[in-house]
């Protein structure tokens, strides 16, 4: 048997944004590229994504007179996200907010078409730093024809299945019932979804989109994409990664990789043994949204090339409800809804229920440590809150009676129904509603400060004044539903460096072998410093990986050339002009 059965110079493992932003790079610097997903469906959770990336001082931004700098956004990160180790270090994060513009001027140059997310303001947007116009952006709406025969195979949610839509009518539309912009964007969303049809197009948006464009580009420069096709393991020589061995059409094949093998296969969400190992109980995976494919065999396959790990205990956390099919329901816009409160297990509230969603699981987390019965929490809310917005994918109004019977909708007339409904204290819950009440009527949470900076207030209704995330529980019938520390992926995952390099536990570097998304130990460490923190730093720094690639000749099969490579943003800058 020959020692190869394929060679090409970049092995990319993931057809998400990690994966296919480093094919992309790597073709572009003139590299070959083969990439290999493991299954038939392709896009990974990026597919099923909102599809935001947060781009500190993007061009967008420039363009529309909004002052922004690598230094504002790194002071932000500062204060934000801190030193949690290696991932978070100075370094990267530096890395981070310098290339994220170029990174993006980059893929826009290669044909990718993005527009500025206005409005969606950071998540701490007082921290020093802070931005409150926001420094998000988005694909494009996509004709999921230009990618053929992938077009139906995108790891899709039921809805919004092909809908033209992106991040900021998402935000809209859940006030269609209570703003004329609301109702306006409805209207316009639905009737561009008619036109698709009619012209025959299948329209996109969000994270369907931007896997769209990717694949899309890589398509156009015939960029191998091998389907079905696990990478079960990495072949090294020496200290250096040089293949990676596949399970393709039935046979085990071993692909030379003589550049690098870029792991972007994403993380452990559904890995309900690495959860139990790695992340604080009670979690298992079974409140994740991310897609099924999340099983951290790309994290495996670095820890077995000897690779360090870190933030392993961290996700993209946020509170879920769990249908009765067992679907976990990422609840963001909920929260911060006017008429709705969280309490624990004693009827007590505990957090502001507006804050970032990581933030508000750490909350959880912190709240059942300290013995107070923080998981499940509930979501409580009454029915002008249930008549006005949607709940989930549920639309305003309409509560189906098998989500009542199922016990997913806990309904009652009284606050003290409700109590017994969930084993709660009534006396003690009638407490803290009252106590809500009269603080939402004076606009004023004086315990959490629900609705203080213009994050809550980004999801609150415009139409509830003094404060759009604060009104009294009054109306019944009253609802609940049980909250648990659901996530839209895992944070922890391999240590990289500044160009997304492998590093050991050592901190030496394992040459030829890279990474990206959530494969890695995340930029934002334990935080989510604004929308699109995972997106932007997964297409950043395969951008930066394979840029360092490209560069980097290894000049022996055991050996690099070079570690002394520029890729300082000149350097990267003048790539992209190239
Ligand atoms: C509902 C939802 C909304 C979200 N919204 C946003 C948002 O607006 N902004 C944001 O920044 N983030 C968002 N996220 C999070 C974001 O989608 C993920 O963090 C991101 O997509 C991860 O990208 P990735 O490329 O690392 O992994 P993935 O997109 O999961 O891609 C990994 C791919 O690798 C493949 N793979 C794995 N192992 C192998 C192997 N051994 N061989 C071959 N292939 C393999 C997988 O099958 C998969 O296709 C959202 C997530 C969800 C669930």
């Amino acid at each position: 048997m020959a020692e190869w059965d394929h060679v090409t110079d970049v092995v990319v493992i993931g057809t998400g944004a990690a994966g296919l932003g480093s094919a992309l790079t790597a073709r572009e610097q003139g590299l070959d590229v083969l990439i290999l997903e493991k299954g038939q469906m392709v896009g990974g959770t990026t597919s099923l994504a909102g599809g935001g990336m947060w781009i500190p001082n993007n061009h967008f931004m420039r363009e529309e007179g909004i002052a922004d700098s690598a230094d504002e956004a790194y002071r932000y990160l500062d204060h934000v996200v801190g030193n949690e180790g290696p991932a978070t270090s100075p370094a990267r994060r530096r890395a981070f907010v310098d290339t994220a513009p170029i990174a993006v001027e980059f893929y826009e140059k290669v044909g990718m078409r993005f527009r500025r997310t206005p409005g969606y303001p950071d998540y701490h947007p007082d921290e020093p730093g802070g931005s409150k116009v926001g420094r998000g952006i988005e694909s494009q709406i996509f004709d999921m024809r230009k990618i053929d025969q992938y077009s139906d195979r995108l790891v899709r949610r039921a809805f919004p299945r092909n809908m033209p839509m992106g991040t900021l009518d998402v935000a809209k539309m859940v006030l269609a019932r209570r703003t004329l912009t609301g109702a306006l964007t409805y209207a316009r969303i639905f009737a561009h979804f008619i036109w698709g049809k009619v012209t025959r197009r299948k329209l996109a948006g969000g994270g369907a989109a931007l896997v769209g464009q990717l694949l899309y580009q890589t398509m156009r420069r015939n960029i191998p994409l091998w389907t079905e096709s696990p990478a079960t393991d990495l072949i090294q020589q020496g200290d250096r990664v040089v293949g990676v061995v596949v399970e393709h059409e039935g046979k085990t094949v071993r692909v030379q990789a003589r550049r690098a093998v870029h792991l972007g296969g994403g993380g452990f969400a559904r890995n309900a043994e690495m959860r139990k190992r790695y992340q604080p109980a009670p979690v298992t995976g079974a409140w994740t949204s991310a897609s099924p494919s999340d099983t951290g065999n790309a994290i495996m396959l670095g820890i077995a090339a000897g690779a360090a790990t870190a933030l392993m205990d961290e996700a993209w956390w946020g509170p879920a409800s769990v249908l009765p099919s067992g679907v976990g329901v990422f609840h963001v816009s909920e929260r911060s809804k006017p008429g709705s409160i969280i309490v624990d297990q004693n009827g007590a509230r505990y957090m502001n229920e507006a804050q970032s969603y990581v933030d508000a699981v750490h909350a959880m987390f912190k709240h059942q440590k300290d013995g107070a019965g923080g998981i499940p929490s509930w979501l409580l809310f009454d029915q002008r809150y249930r008549k006005h917005y949607p709940f989930g994918t549920l639309l305003p109004g309409s509560t189906p009676r098998q989500l009542v019977e199922a016990g997913y909708f806990k309904r009652a007339n009284t606050i003290e129904e409700l109590a017994a409904l969930i084993q709660v204290n009534p006396s003690k819950l009638r407490a803290t509603v009252e106590r809500f009440n009269a603080m939402a009527r004076s606009g004023v949470d004086s315990d959490y400060s629900r609705g203080a900076n213009v994050y809550d207030r980004y999801f609150g209704d415009p139409r509830i004044k003094p404060n759009p995330c604060l009104a009294p529980l009054v109306k019944a019938p009253f609802y609940a539903v049980a909250l648990y520390p659901g996530d839209l992926g895992t944070k922890g995952g391999l240590v990289t460096d500044e160009d997304a390099r492998v590093l050991r536990p050592d901190g030496s570097v394992i040459e030829g072998l890279y990474a990206s998304g959530n494969t890695t130990a995340s930029p934002m460490g334990r935080r989510y410093p604004g929308p699109g923190c995972t997106l932007g730093p997964a297409l950043t720094f395969s951008y930066r990986a394979m840029m360092h690639a490209a560069q980097n000749r290894p000049t022996s099969s055991t050996g690099s050339s070079s570690s002394a490579l520029d890729t300082s943003p000149r350097t990267l800058a003048s790539a992209v002009r190239r």
